[in-house]
């Protein structure tokens, strides 16, 4: 029996083109700028360090700031990339430049989803900082009170069936006690291995229907029973 959600947010909740064609560039726009006003504070020297780590090397600010616009423009999933663009974020949610979409039948059934007592938590490859930080800011206003919990790639890759295993574990459930939605296939197949319910979402303008596809698919949040 499913007694949590677990939701993807790129192409699931939200659109794929807000995060691509807003939120990306504007943390790309405000990158260097950001790091000069902030290289100080030891959250972002920590951030500093660890890309400093992974290239096995001191930097200095240039350097850090090409890396990083080069690792935007490769969408790479890298730890202190994604904490920095939420400090960034952070900042064009606040001041209202930034407001997150989320899909109208996704809003309605994740209002019913916490109605009828489910649980259910965001697992996304944005920062949980980011993630709060976008439902706080959404176009419905701040909505964070209908999720449960939130895991980024902190927990482990989300193409790997362990990651799955650990959330299961930390929420306190077994994964079959889980459903899995993502617009992913990859992620999908990975959550199926790590034995969660899973939901394959293709969203017309987002991800393309697969056909004869094994698992469960949907197009919107309106066509699912539970
Ligand atoms: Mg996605």
């Amino acid at each position: 029996m499913v007694k949590v959600i677990l939701v993807d947010i790129e192409g699931t909740i939200s659109s794929i083109s807000f995060v691509k064609e807003v939120m990306f560039p504007y943390s790309k726009e405000k990158l260097e700028n950001f790091l000069k006003e902030n290289f100080n504070r030891p959250e972002i020297k920590s951030i500093i360090s660890e890309i400093e780590k992974l290239e096995g090397k001191k930097l200095e600010l240039d350097e850090v700031v090409n890396i990083l616009k080069k690792w935007i423009d490769e969408d790479k999933k890298i730890t202190p990339l994604k904490e920095l663009q939420g400090y960034i974020w952070e900042e064009g949610f606040k001041s209202g430049e930034l407001k997150a979409p989320i899909f109208e039948d996704a809003y309605k059934k994740l209002k019913e989803w916490k109605d009828e007592g489910y649980k259910v938590y965001i697992y996304s490859s944005g920062s949980v900082k980011a993630q709060k930080l976008f439902f706080s800011h959404s176009k419905y206003g701040n909505v964070l009170n209908l999720f449960d919990g939130h895991f980024d790639t902190k927990i482990g890759n989300k193409k790997d069936k362990n990651s799955y295993i650990k959330i299961a574990k930390e929420i306190g459930v077994k994964p079959e006690e889980i459903l899995f939605l993502s617009d992913s296939l990859e992620e999908v197949i990975a959550g199926k291995e790590a034995g969660l319910n899973v939901i394959k979402v293709s969203r017309e303008g987002e991800t393309e229907w697969i056909n004869n596809l094994d698992i469960n698919q949907i197009k919107e949040f309106s066509e699912l029973s539970i």
